[in-house]
């Protein structure tokens, strides 16, 4: 009955549903076997192998306990002893498939190179090479059938092969550079003469993955097709009739180098727009690759090897590499379903706005209320800015907004399962609005809000029910800043913390669970980062060299910038009620911020605070090369900036407000986009030296004050 359906495709199951291609691939793993007519009927490791009634070989990628597949040294050992038999004795053909229902392959088991050495890493690579190699110079046709993601090295097996034929819902991409790497297992060499060269080069330094159409296009894969006709296009490309354009017009251009040249010079300008050379080294260690080998595929075999060895070596890689890992372990913290399908958001403004409509991205449905009609409409047309971006699809869009619903009445309080308060930050509005919404919410739903820093205890005073009511701390902007703070307190219970914690998993946020001390973890951290700025800026140190050179250390803002960003009036009161609660010794708040306070300044949202705003929400900056000679500078302004936000970041973990230095790293990471490739303030301060940093610390408190003194937490790190 199976072999049946697999030899008649038309009666194969539609493949519209992600249920439906799990049963298709368990089905089609097993016909690998049960139509095997002689030998390898059975699992060889990693693998599934047998040969159809057409003498064509299926090699089937499955990896035993894990529901992805991913390449390491083991797929490449046991893909080596299938070469060994087809050498031998060489089939038709050879498909290679994967039987896992989310794709081809992840990419590479990145765990593998953690703590492996250099001589070890330059060995498995080699071997890595060989064994694709072989798989490249089998004189039979070879067909990767990919569907679902192809990423990495997963993508550099599909390119070993001959023909590559991608099912619709493929993708395939080389997230290589997001771990401070380029591919290092052929991709470079096989993507650019498979494909149009600078599509190929544009998706290696992006790290963008192109959906099955798209990587038709630009000759990355020879072909599309529906799960159905998968056995027919394989017969095609195994009976000669299918005929791939490789590289095109482009392949040809740019064999020679004058052209590469000329175009590498302005990916190098693309590039640096994005990233420093020094902090990301690996796009521009690509350009260098192609510019200088790009038309000798075996040069480029040799020089692609060796500098991804040199790359997995570098600080870069291996933080990127941790952050990676950080992320992993953060959305390891959900725990099953949260088992809320409706929420309703009280207060409008910048965060409750943008809490409802990312939530309603994410396929709850939400209602949004305010004391005010006027915010409401101006979250719902920003809320369809931000679909529009993210989405890019008017169904889906269309559907988000639907689920998202303006209610002025906070109705839907009654029947919404999570109700987040998103009101002004003031302690005696929070407590009434949340008495209020207390009272009318239906028994099981949980009552969160969104404070900043006010302390959780506070707030559950006034509940009857605290047990059921946390924090979710979400960030600005809300769609691009990852990282959640679930703020637990002594009232709160499991059950609350799991299914708000499993909340933030289901809208793609990642949870840091953290003590309800003022400020938590990030905004605490912040604080003196941004004070400190702000006191420069009245020493008379331009606002623009000071973001400046917090972003040449990697932060994606500077701290001048980013006060505007989160509201001057929510600055002073952050930093005010941090300086009360916890006596953090910041510094002086100059008259002349409250004045702008006062005067509705408040940053971007009203379109002047520390910098003015164009109508596009942009700041009107002053180039820093374009300041006045002479103008203020600070030697010591970086380390200003830094220290006093990794010292903070110390004091929490000694205080347990967050539980591991991987969640603190983590919650910088994802929650100020703390240099990434630094892999967060206490991986920073390790390699910078813990004992250099806090002599550093010292030497700064003898010139300005105890607010640079060295937390007692330094002794355990
Ligand atoms: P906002 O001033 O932009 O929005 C607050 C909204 O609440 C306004 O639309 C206001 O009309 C409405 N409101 C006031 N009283 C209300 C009431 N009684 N009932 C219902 N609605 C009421 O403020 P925001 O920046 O969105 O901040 C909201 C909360 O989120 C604060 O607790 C803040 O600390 C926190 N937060 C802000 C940021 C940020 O960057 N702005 C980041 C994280 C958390």
């Amino acid at each position: 009955m199976k072999a049946a359906r697999l030899r008649n495709p038309e009666a194969s199951v539609p493949q519209s549903d992600i249920r439906e291609l799990a049963g298709m691939l368990d089905t089609l793993a097993d016909h690998a076997i049960e139509l095997s007519v002689a030998v390898d009927a059975e699992r060889r490791g990693n693998w599934r192998s047998g040969i159809d009634e057409d003498g064509i070989a299926w090699w089937v990628l499955d990896r035993p306990d894990k529901s992805v597949n991913t390449i390491d040294r083991s797929v490449l050992e046991d893909l080596s002893l299938l070469l060994d038999a087809a050498e031998a004795a060489p089939p038709r053909g050879i498909v290679i498939r994967s039987a896992k229902p989310s794709g081809f392959a992840a990419g590479a088991d990145i765990a593998q190179f953690l703590d492996a050495a250099t001589a070890e890493i330059a060995a498995m690579l080699g071997e890595g090479h060989r064994v694709l190699d072989r798989l490249a110079a089998l004189p039979v046709p070879t067909i990767a059938v990919i569907h679902g993601h192809c990423l990495g090295a997963g993508l550099e097996l599909a390119l070993a092969c001959r023909f590559r034929i991608a099912v619709a819902n493929a993708s395939l991409g080389f997230p290589e550079v997001m771990l401070g790497l380029h591919p290092g297992l052929g991709g470079t060499f096989r993507s650019l003469a498979v494909a149009d060269p600078l599509e190929a080069m544009t998706m290696m330094l992006t790290g963008k993955a192109a959906p099955a159409k798209r990587a038709r296009r630009i000759g990355l894969v020879d072909a599309v097709v529906e799960e159905r006709h998968v056995l027919n296009a394989v017969r095609a490309a195994v009976g000669g009739e299918l005929h791939p354009a490789r590289g095109g017009w482009k392949g040809r251009a740019f064999a020679l180098r004058p052209a590469r040249s000329l175009v590498a010079r302005r990916m190098r300008a693309e590039a640096a727009k994005a990233a420093k050379p020094k902090n990301y080294p690996a796009p521009f260690r690509l350009i260098d690759l192609w510019e200088k080998h790009g038309g000798s595929p075996e040069r480029m075999r040799a020089a692609e090897l060796e500098s991804f060895s040199d790359l997995i070596e570098t600080p870069t890689s291996r933080n990127l590499v941790r952050v990676f890992f950080l992320r992993e372990a953060m959305r390891g913290l959900k725990d099953g379903p949260s088992d809320i399908k409706r929420v309703h958001v009280i207060g409008a403004g910048a965060m409750g706005g943008d809490i409802a409509a990312w939530a309603a991205r994410e396929g709850f449905r939400v209602s949004l209320s305010d004391i005010d009609a006027k915010p409401i409409g101006q979250a719902l047309r920003k809320a369809a800015t931000m679909l529009d971006k993210t989405l890019r699809d008017k169904l889906k869009v269309r559907d988000a907004l639907d689920r998202l619903v303006p209610d002025p009445g906070g109705l839907g309080i009654a029947g919404a399962d999570l109700v987040i308060e998103a009101a002004p930050e003031r302690l005696e509005l929070k407590q009434s609005i949340l008495r209020d919404a207390e009272a009318r919410m239906k028994p099981g739903a949980i009552l969160a809000t969104n404070t900043s820093a006010l302390p959780l205890p506070d707030l559950a005073g006034v509940l009857a029910d605290p047990s059921r009511f946390v924090g979710v701390h979400f960030f600005n902007p809300v769609s691009r800043m990852q990282l959640v703070e679930v703020v637990k307190h002594d009232a709160l219970s499991p059950e609350t913390l799991r299914r708000a914690t499993n909340f933030v998993a289901e809208l793609s946020r990642l949870p840091a669970p953290v003590k309800p001390t003022a400020g938590f973890l990030v905004n605490r951290a912040l604080t003196p980062y941004i004070a400190e700025a702000i006191l420069m800026v009245a020493e008379g140190v331009p606002k623009e060299r000071i973001d400046a050179r917090a972003e040449s250390f990697g932060m994606p803002m500077g701290p001048v910038e980013l006060a505007d960003r989160v509201g001057l009036d929510i600055a002073v009161e952050v930093a005010q009620t941090l300086a009360e609660r916890l006596g953090m010794p910041l510094p002086e708040m100059p008259g002349w911020l409250h004045q702008m306070v006062r005067e509705g300044k408040l940053g971007q949202k009203t379109g002047s605070g520390l910098y003015d705003y164009d109508e596009a929400g942009k700041p009107k900056k002053i180039h820093v090369d374009a300041l006045p000679d002479g103008s203020a500078d600070d030697p010591n302004l970086l380390d200003r900036l830094i220290l006093p936000m990794v010292n903070t970041v110390v004091a929490c973990l000694r205080e347990g407000v967050v539980e591991s230095e991987e969640i603190a790293d983590g919650a910088m990471v994802f929650g100020t986009g703390f240099a990434p490739f630094r892999g967060g303030p206490i991986r920073y301060a390790r390699e910078r030296g813990v004992d250099a940093v806090i002599a550093r610390l010292r030497e700064l408190e003898m010139v300005h004050g105890p607010r640079f003194r060295p937390d007692p937490g330094w002794d355990r790190i």
